[in-house]
């Protein structure tokens, strides 16, 4: 069979009756990565012909999501269901053709064919027992008044081959498609219904001459019978790549059962798209020798190929996603993660109006380059700036530390030893320490943890010195040592 050759043209083909999911948003990120590898082009088809479960709120969260990852397409998405003209006349060609047919098999004969199948232990399929009606009998079909369906002929014999850049040489034998396939859904005779999903992929994968289907592997038989139609239609072929599934740390489908599994929880949580993207394409696709594991989506564009794709399920592993998400945040510039984290803050009306008109320039950059290092999700941002926004009450550890008299006396020593003015430089700070454990007769480590009980509520948080000069630069801490010693 012919190939298409160059330009490199590929698609992405959502349907809009779910959320931007993470095997689909992981084929996009295959798709862009092979077409930008290659400067061809990456397109977009919302598949919304199933108009009961397709919502618009969906293709909104879709191109969302796809934006938010940096995933952006070629021209305008192509809406399958405007295109419903061409995929009638494709059915009516094959109509016209005796390549397909009109079944008049009621859906209750179909379940007791099926139900005989499974008594005998038979896979489910159809016995084309319409394919050869004679005039006489469709019309008496008709004057019961029953509606049919449109089927495609496949022939039991028929060996459907080609070539997968991910998987190699494909063998399927037509016996085991299930039968003449439904190609249009149930009418009246005298009527075309609505085309289905192989049919209309097809017929609309030609006309927007994709080059390349790149898609996940359970869609493989669907590629048998879709060879059939290219051929049937006269189309030329594209190539495909089937790319391995997501799978669970069981071996099993990810599903909503493992956690979150929309592009827009993920955003929820608090994951960047860089990560995402990064995370999302190690998942069936091995780097080169050399390159690590942290990379952009430009970066991998320059050396993706289809040759480094894995044939084995991938296993998703959230511990590599925080990872890199750590990776990522805290390579961000200060003024950058504040970026991302004002909204998140401002939602918990941080800072107060009082404080914020009261805030030297760049403490919040400050603030972010302090807790920027220990990141791993982008809401742990809000977590670890509480104390800085709002007096923290101290938890059971910290409350444990005030409460020893060692702890007040090096509190008590501190406060009436604090310079006024905003500016706390290290070496001041440093010798404050020393002279507040000199001077309570404790170790300079228990004059520390009784700080940042007092400042952070906790004894676990960032460093506590670059803490401390931030709190000190709005007057904080002489406040917190106020309220701390009794
Ligand atoms: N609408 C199909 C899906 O979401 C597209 C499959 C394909 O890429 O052909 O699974």
């Amino acid at each position: 069979m012919a190939e298409a050759s160059s330009p490199i043209r590929v698609r992405l083909a959502p349907s809009p009756t779910g959320t931007l999911h993470i095997g689909t948003a992981r084929t996009a990120v295959f798709n862009w990565l092979f077409a930008r590898h290659h400067g061809g082009s990456f397109l977009l088809r919302i598949e919304d012909t199933d108009r009961e479960r397709s919502k618009a709120e969906y293709t909104d969260n879709i191109l969302d999501g796809l934006r938010w990852l940096g995933l952006n397409w070629d021209g305008e998405p192509v809406i399958q269901s405007e295109r419903i003209e061409s995929h009638r006349q494709a059915i009516a060609r094959l109509l016209a053709e005796g390549k397909a047919y009109r079944c008049y098999t009621s859906e209750a004969e179909l379940t007791a064919l099926r139900e005989q199948q499974q008594a005998q232990k038979q896979a489910p399929r159809y016995d084309n027992r319409h394919r050869q009606l004679t005039p006489a009998q469709e019309q008496a079909f008709i004057a019961e008044g029953r509606e049919a369906v449109v089927r495609f002929r496949i022939d039991d014999d028929r060996v459907i081959e080609w070539h997968d850049l991910v998987r190699g040489a494909m063998r399927w034998s037509g016996a085991d498609l299930g039968g003449d396939m439904v190609i249009a859904r149930r009418a009246p005779a005298d009527a075309i219904g609505d085309p289905l999903y192989n049919l209309v992929v097809v017929v609309d994968d030609a006309a927007m001459a994709i080059s390349h289907v790149i898609r996940g592997e359970d869609h493989i038989a669907n590629t048998a019978k879709q060879l059939l139609l290219y051929e049937a239609l006269g189309l030329p072929l594209p190539i495909f790549a089937h790319t391995p599934l997501i799978l669970n740390q069981e071996g099993r489908k990810l599903s909503k059962r493992d956690g979150v599994t929309s592009i827009s929880d993920f955003r929820g949580l608090g994951y960047t798209p860089e990560a995402l993207t990064n995370y999302m394409t190690l998942l069936g696709w091995s780097p080169p020798e050399g390159m690590g594991e942290r990379f952009t989506l430009a970066e991998a564009a320059t050396v993706f190929g289809f040759d480094r794709v894995n044939r084995a399920g991938a296993r998703f592993d959230w511990e590599k996603l925080n990872w890199l998400n750590g990776q990522v945040l805290h390579a961000l510039p200060p003024g950058e993660l504040l970026q991302q984290l004002q909204p998140l803050w401002a939602a918990k009306g941080w800072p107060a109006p009082d404080l914020a008109a009261a805030l030297p320039p760049g403490w919040l950059e400050e603030l972010c380059s302090l807790l920027g290092t220990s990141l791993t999700l982008l809401k742990d941002g809000v977590d670890q700036a509480a104390p800085f926004f709002t007096a923290p009450l101290p938890d059971e550890q910290a409350r444990a530390v005030l409460a020893q008299p060692d702890a007040q006396a090096c509190l008590a020593a501190l406060g009436t030893q604090l310079p006024n003015g905003p500016s706390l430089p290290t070496p001041e700070a440093q010798a404050l320490l020393t002279a507040a454990a000199t001077s309570a007769g404790v170790k300079k480590g228990v004059v520390m943890k009784s700080l940042r009980a007092a400042l952070l509520g906790s004894l676990k948080g960032p460093d506590l010195l670059a803490s401390w000069q931030l709190l000190h630069q709005i007057g904080e801490d002489r406040r917190r040592l106020m309220i701390n010693v009794f």
